[in-house]
């Protein structure tokens, strides 16, 4: 099954479908004789850009689904169906979209806090090596740590400098536990 963005579903085409003369009526907006009701003066609006329809006359108005119900006579379930060629499994556009506000609100959360730490945990190993490395040995013997902070500085500048594909393959990766190996 597919999931299909109602949005997409073009209300002009389905206007011209169902045989509606709609003339220009200003920018992305055109008018018409509403196929609703009956009427002489046209107040029937389509908005282009929104993908939207309104009646000034009757009061109908919506989506291009909402259109094709009206025009049809039918039920959003068999709108959906004809509009897309086959029973879709939908998600409502609103819930979709608070779902993906979320997800990038956490993202920058953890964006935001992740920073800080790198920036706490940096400073702190800073301090340290400078207090406690005096010679080539010593060197040696925090390899490791120095090894780390380094790869605390790449993220950091993935964090600062890099975009949102980089951060999330960044944050993908430490979430696996691979961290450490990426760059
Ligand atoms: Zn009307």
């Amino acid at each position: 099954m597919n999931t299909v963005d109602l949005k997409s579903i073009s209300i002009m085409s389905i206007a011209e479908a169902a045989g509606i003369v709609l003339s220009p009526a200003g920018t992305g907006r055109f008018v018409g004789l509403c196929p609703l009701h009956t009427e002489r003066s046209p107040s029937f609006f389509v908005f282009e850009g929104k993908n939207r329809y309104k009646c000034f006359g009757c009061q109908s108005g919506g989506d291009s689904v909402d259109l094709y119900m009206a025009l049809h006579h039918c039920s959003f379930r068999e709108a959906v169906h004809s509009l897309t060629g086959g029973p879709v499994r939908w998600t409502p556009p609103d819930r979709e979209e608070a779902r993906r506000r979320a997800l990038v609100k956490k993202f920058r959360e953890w964006e935001n806090w992740y920073s800080e730490i790198l920036c706490q945990w940096t400073g702190a190993v800073n301090r340290l090596l400078f207090r406690a490395c005096k010679g080539p040995d010593d060197l040696d013997r925090y390899a490791e740590i120095i090894r780390l902070k380094g790869v605390a500085e790449n993220h950091l500048h993935v964090l600062a400098y890099g975009d949102t594909r980089q951060k999330h393959e960044m944050f993908q990766a430490i979430r696996r536990g691979h961290g450490d190996q990426y760059v």
